[in-house]
């Protein structure tokens, strides 16, 4: 703006120059600046909108991006965080714990039983229904601190942050009670889902967030050898 202002009294200061003068040379002058100045000034308008939508752009670029990250790290399916997106939030809830930033956090596996006979009995498209509804069952169970993500076709991992071990002890039973005291809702009726589950805590000599994870892992390969219908401790006697 300041520099358009600075051009327009130059070229009034130059027409004011022509004023003084006289004779058909000035006329052709004039004429000349004349179309100039309409020229300069069509160009300054489209300048400005070029410069508007190379903004606009970059703000929409900006927001792809956004969305792209976003879907880089969510299930279709179920809508909650995929496999690499919590390798991420796991990455940083263990560097936060590492640096005493954080008291730390429990983790859970949790694998539905015998699913393979869901879709088996009643088809993929149920077998995607009970997947769907069961997510909504975790989000329901869990705390909003907590991180719940499809970590694999069945199977699902919960982040528990800050939880002490009581805390997501508590909260793993209540999610195993309420699943089995209450069915799973699809299109061809209610379907009662079991599932079975390895917890274990973070612990400060865990190599990385893999060693949690391998100890839950373990837990609840135990659990599903144990008869299923049940979660586990990855410390327990039994995992042994
Ligand atoms: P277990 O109790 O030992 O866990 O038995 P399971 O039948 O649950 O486990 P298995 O690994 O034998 O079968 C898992 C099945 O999950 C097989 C696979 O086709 C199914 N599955 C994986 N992803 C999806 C999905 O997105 N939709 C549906 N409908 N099925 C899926
Ligand atoms: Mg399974
Ligand atoms: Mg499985």
């Amino acid at each position: 703006m300041a520099d358009q202002n600075r051009t327009d009294s130059r070229i009034n200061a130059l027409i004011a120059r022509l004023d003084g003068l006289d004779g058909a040379d000035a006329d052709d002058l004039r004429a000349e600046i004349d179309w100039l100045i309409g020229r300069y000034r069509r160009l300054d308008r489209n300048l400005n909108k070029i410069s508007r939508m190379s903004d606009r752009l970059q703000a929409e670029i900006m927001q792809l991006n956004d969305k792209l990250r976003a879907a880089s790290i969510t299930d279709p399916l179920t809508g909650l965080m995929n496999r690499r997106g919590a390798h991420d939030a796991l990455q940083m809830e263990t560097k936060a714990a590492q640096a005493g930033d954080s008291k730390g956090f429990c983790l859970a596996l949790i694998d539905i039983d015998f699913f393979k006979a869901v879709n088996d009995t009643h088809g993929h498209d149920v077998g995607d229904e009970v997947l769907v509804n069961f997510s909504a069952r975790l989000l329901g169970s869990m705390r909003e601190t907590d991180l719940i993500a499809r970590w694999g076709g069945e199977e699902f991992l919960i982040l528990m942050r800050e939880a002490s071990l009581a805390d997501a002890m508590a909260l793993l039973e209540g999610f195993h009670e309420a699943l089995r005291s209450r069915p799973v809702k699809t299109a061809i009726g209610p379907l009662t889902v079991t599932a079975s589950s390895g917890l274990c805590q973070y612990h400060s000599n865990d190599h990385g967030y893999d060693s949690t994870v391998y100890r839950a892992d373990h837990a609840l390969y135990a659990a599903k050898e144990a008869g299923r219908d049940q979660w586990l401790l990855a410390d327990d006697p039994k995992c042994d």
